[in-house]
């Protein structure tokens, strides 16, 4: 998908996952209601928000704007893939780093030695660096949760 997309501040974890999920997010806690509108007609991006004030004052000057459903994060999710017709899977290779909405690369133990806990060294064999600000990464327990919750929207007859 090659919208761009610009969330407001109550929605920043959903962009970390939405960034996961491969999509290109915009999100400053700091920017305004006004900021976001200017930004999202400049970049022709699409406003995802819990304010409905908001998603009619955007949608009323042409822009486009989407009043997110849902009270926890797995359902604001599922609600944003159904929204967009998005594959509920997480491919690390189209994932974007959920600090900074960068390009990610897998990155080698070796590399990441350092960086992480010895813990995590220990205990994992996958790792992913951000090219822009350097985070490493690795599949966590929030992570295999999320995989399983998009799982249970694949295959809607073993949800939970
Ligand atoms: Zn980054």
């Amino acid at each position: 998908m090659n919208n761009v997309f610009i969330v407001d501040l109550m929605l920043g974890r959903t962009a970390r996952w939405l960034r996961i999920l491969g999509l290109n997010v915009l999100y400053n806690p700091s920017w305004t209601d006004e900021d976001i509108i200017k930004i999202a007609s400049e970049l022709n991006a699409i406003i995802l928000t819990k304010d409905r004030k908001l998603t009619s004052r955007a949608l009323s000057m042409g822009l486009n704007a989407v009043e997110v459903a849902g009270k926890t994060e797995a359902e604001r999710i599922g609600f944003l893939l159904k929204t967009f017709r998005l594959k509920p899977v997480i491919d690390p290779s189209k994932s974007r780093c959920p600090t900074c909405n960068s390009p990610i690369r897998e990155a080698s133990k070796d590399e990441v030695v350092g960086l992480v806990p010895d813990g995590v060294i220990r205990r994992q064999s996958k790792f992913w660096i951000c090219v822009n600000c350097g985070k490493v990464y690795w599949l966590g327990s929030h992570f295999k949760n999320m995989c399983k919750f998009l799982n249970s929207l694949s295959n809607p007859s073993n949800s939970f």
